[in-house]
């Protein structure tokens, strides 16, 4: 049975691209998000040479959003081959753009997503509550994947309200994970998806290792064990999800 894994950085790390993808015999198909203009060109041109196993998507990452007026042109002329817009969003834990930036590009990509009518892939770190609002005043919920979603079940019940589908990475399996496994307990497993973030965020037993693709069933067991669902039974249904959410 194959994964898909939704949030996979694979241009962003020193290693060979295809040598990741060909390692995960596992995955049927991943999405590889930009940060910013040239690492979604280079999202764009690996799904052009992976047709059916490689999708990308245009935007420019939260932390960088004081970048946004020099990015702006350059991925919006990207963003009519991308199969979503992102990553986008905020991150109010690191705060390394200052929040009206963050707030005003984060902004520019819900519009960008309305305009060309694609998913908007969402990072929300300690933002629960702008991201929520912005999202909520767009009605963009149902095009919404919260990537890496860390919430616990207060946030997961609101965002679930939207209509928003979550993205689970490896803090579902870290051992200091019980806030977001609880959220994830809330979340029905047709609105769930699995991902690794490569290079970050490797899960146990691969903890400080670069992550890569193939580690996202070690993600889809650690959900399994939270939904008491056997891996297999996670893989097929978050990769329908990944099918309907991306449009495949
Ligand atoms: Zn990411």
């Amino acid at each position: 049975m194959g994964w898909v894994d939704t949030h996979c950085h694979l241009q962003l790390d020193g290693r060979p691209p295809l040598e990741l993808i060909e390692r995960a015999s596992n995955v049927d198909w991943l999405v590889v998000p930009g940060v910013d203009a040239t690492s979604s060109q280079a999202a764009i041109d690996l799904a052009t040479r992976n047709p059916g196993r490689v999708m990308a998507t245009a935007g420019l990452h939260p932390h960088d959003a004081a970048r946004w007026p020099q990015e702006e042109d350059k991925i919006v002329a990207l963003a009519g081959q991308a199969s979503a817009i992102g990553e986008t969003g905020l991150d109010f834990y690191r705060n390394l753009s200052p929040r009206p930036e963050q707030e005003k590009a984060f902004a520019a990509h819900i519009d960008l997503a309305c305009r060309f009518d694609l998913p908007l892939v969402v990072h929300c770190r300690d933002a629960f509550e702008t991201t929520f609002a912005m999202l909520e005043e767009a009605a963009m919920g149902e095009s919404a994947v919260l990537h890496c979603w860390t919430g616990g079940p207060r946030w997961t019940r609101r965002f679930l309200e939207l209509g928003c589908t979550f993205s689970f990475a490896g803090p579902v399996a870290f051992e200091t994970g019980d806030t977001v496994r609880g959220g994830a307990a809330l979340v029905p497993p047709d609105r769930a998806l699995v991902e690794t973030d490569t290079p970050y965020l490797a899960p146990p037993p691969h903890r400080g290792e670069p992550n890569e693709p193939a580690w996202v069933a070690l993600v889809g067991a650690a959900l399994g064990k939270v939904w008491g669902l056997e891996g297999d039974e996670v893989a097929r249904r978050t990769a329908a999800n990944a099918a309907r959410v991306f449009r495949r």
